[in-house]
């Protein structure tokens, strides 16, 4: 007679061939941060491919035919939302796609930043949590045969995301007060600004897709010379022209470069989420800290 557990041992082996079958989820995610959190969670169970890359500004896009045969053939399509690809709307009615969207910053506190809403949730670990929980919650929707796989994925995941966000809190702190006010090239670090307590100034808003104005270039000098600015950090998505001429005109310190709105290639510094947040702290404690 078989017992209870042998029963379910069989119907563990019966079922594991089965799922080992079906072919992986075709999916896309809109920009190489949010690429990654979906590997994450999906693991063997999607396929994913990503529309901006790395170093890509995603503000800015200009989406190929490759991109909207990508949408074509996907079962879901994430994107971050809150106004980040200003694109990606005419590219799904333009791909024809039956992927159900899935936008990963729904449930977010947002922040406004000077001249709107603030996209750039993701540096706020806190709001990462969000998303992979979004993406956990869509991909088992989508293919509930390989929910437990995308559940506990991302249970892994977020237990790594609190560990990052404890280490990111204690390594800041050894930056003194005085030296916690810092200049980037965009308004991108607003919701890190907020959990983390340093304060960035930044000569362009929260798109890239307006340059700065002389009037703006011209604030952030000012804010260097008369505030107590302890570095001006470069932007992998940016031109780093601004900024070195920021730090020359006002002889601030510059202080590397931070990974704002893409990952680097897999060789470089950022090549996931988590290398890149550590990334940004590492840059950030060398030039701010008090082991100078
Ligand atoms: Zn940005």
């Amino acid at each position: 007679m078989l017992t209870r557990r042998a029963l379910l041992a069989f119907g563990l082996c019966f079922a594991s061939p089965v799922l080992a079958q079906s072919p992986p989820l075709p999916v896309v995610a809109s920009f190489s941060i949010l690429g990654d959190f979906v590997r994450e969670v999906g693991g063997s169970g999607v396929e994913v491919s990503t529309i901006v890359g790395p170093n890509g500004d995603a503000h800015v896009y200009e989406p190929t035919p490759a991109d909207g045969r990508a949408l074509a053939r996907a079962r879901l399509v994430f994107v971050n939302g809150l106004g980040f690809e200003g694109w990606i709307d005419r590219l799904i009615a333009a791909s024809k796609t039956k992927a159900k969207i899935v936008t990963v910053s729904a449930g977010v506190a947002t922040r406004q930043g000077e001249e709107g809403l603030d996209p750039h949730a993701w540096q706020d670990v806190a709001n990462a949590r969000r998303y992979v929980e979004n993406i956990r919650d869509a991909l088992a929707a989508a293919d509930p045969e390989r929910a437990a796989l995308y559940q506990a994925n991302a249970t892994a995941y977020l237990a790594k995301l609190d560990a990052l966000d404890r280490e990111i809190t204690t390594a800041l702190e050894t930056i003194p007060p005085a030296r916690r006010r810092i200049i980037s090239t965009h308004d991108a670090f607003g919701y890190f600004s907020a959990r983390y307590g340093l304060e960035f100034i930044a000569p362009q808003g929260v798109s890239t897709e307006a340059e700065a104005s002389a009037r703006d270039i011209a604030r952030i000098i000012d804010a260097v010379k008369r505030e107590k600015v302890a570095a001006v950090f470069l932007e992998n998505i940016a031109d780093p022209r601004l900024a070195q001429s920021i730090a020359a005109q006002t002889g601030a310190k510059v202080g590397g470069t931070l990974y704002s709105d893409a990952l680097s290639d897999a060789k470089g510094p950022a090549p996931n989420y988590i290398e890149m947040v550590r990334h940004n702290v590492k840059e950030l404690t060398e030039a701010l800290g008090v082991r100078q």
